[in-house]
């Protein structure tokens, strides 16, 4: 019997806040940049969820944003990422649909609907925004660019509602990550959604004590199929937030990002195929260097036969293996 693999995949949130506020260089190009640096000390490849709503805002309001900024959102975000992606890192699907909407007036950036989720739109309408993403990463990358993953908003920590998966199937996108890890579908660090080639990576999460309302797994599962089924529970909503601590890069010091790992290898010793453990981060959020580069020095020592560093478009081809057995 071969052993468990491990497959560290890194996802990070490359945007501004999803009300708009937030300064371009401060809160994504120089953050970016600082983990790129230390990805690349490492030679750790990164898998970058690239907020395609919001640069498409940018390049739409260009001339305005560059006469009041002094430098264009868009040509700096742009670069960043064709820089990325040259030097071997993953650009995958991040939309927050409110940017949709969203217009500049008197010089600021005017979000309507901050809040505004995926399962609340219609099929066509999550069709068009899903293909407009996909073309504007293809645009960046290159025609032959298939994107391989996708993280909708601004739905609670749950895996897509379903009338979302045949879309996603549509543009040949066949993983979802946003879950946490304690749904009960989830064996071995992944699921397929039912009657679908999709499948859901979640963030790795362990299950928090100590908070007032705290889900089990059937009560997590029933939730989950009202949730993504359109009905709105806004008190859970937020306790569900709690209810799973996301193994988090720019909110953990060392031994907790120690202590997630761990608890993965544990949780899936069993699993006789390839586990992915999805770590998050957001741009914006990342002041943890020393943290992080402690983290990467000691996964590297220590687990270099069971642990490595992956992507989102590299597990894609365990995926492939699976969806055509
Ligand atoms: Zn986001």
């Amino acid at each position: 019997m071969r052993n468990t693999q491990y497959h560290i995949i890194i996802s990070i949130d490359y945007e501004i806040f999803g009300n708009g506020r937030g300064n371009v260089r401060r809160h994504i190009i120089k953050p970016a940049e600082k983990l790129f640096e230390i990805a690349e000390e490492f030679d750790i490849p990164l898998t970058w969820m690239f907020e395609v709503g919001e640069y498409e805002f940018f390049k739409k309001y260009d001339e305005i944003i560059t006469r009041r900024y002094g430098y264009s959102f868009y040509e700096e975000i742009k670069n960043q990422i064709k820089k990325f992606y040259r030097d071997g890192h993953d650009i995958e699907l991040h939309i927050h649909p409110q940017w949709e909407t969203a217009e500049i007036r008197d010089n600021k950036i005017i979000i309507k609907n901050p809040y505004l989720s995926f399962s609340d739109l219609e099929a066509n309408k999550i069709s068009q925004i899903i293909g407009k993403g996909v073309d504007i990463i293809k645009g960046l990358i290159g025609k032959h660019y298939n994107v391989h993953a996708i993280r909708l908003t601004n739905l609670p920590w749950t895996e897509a509602p379903p009338h979302i998966i045949p879309i996603l199937e549509r543009y040949n996108i066949y993983i979802h990550s946003l879950s946490t890890s304690s749904n009960i579908k989830n064996k071995c660090g992944y699921w397929r959604y039912e009657n679908s080639n999709v499948f859901e990576i979640p963030i790795h999460s362990i299950p928090t004590r100590n908070i007032k309302f705290s889900l089990k797994g059937w009560q997590a599962l029933i939730y989950d199929y009202l949730y993504t089924r359109g009905h709105k529970m806004p008190s859970l909503r937020k306790s569900k937030e709690g209810y799973d601590k996301k193994w988090d890069l720019c909110k953990m010091n060392f031994s907790e990002l120690l202590k997630w790992l761990e608890y993965g290898i544990r949780r899936y010793s069993s699993c006789t195929n390839n586990v992915p453990l999805v770590m998050i981060g957001h741009t914006k959020d990342f002041f943890n260097e020393k943290n992080l580069r402690k983290f990467f020095r000691e996964v590297k020592k220590v687990y270099q036969n069971t642990v490595t560093f992956s992507t989102f478009k590299e597990f894609s081809k365990y995926l492939e293996v699976e969806r055509n057995e």
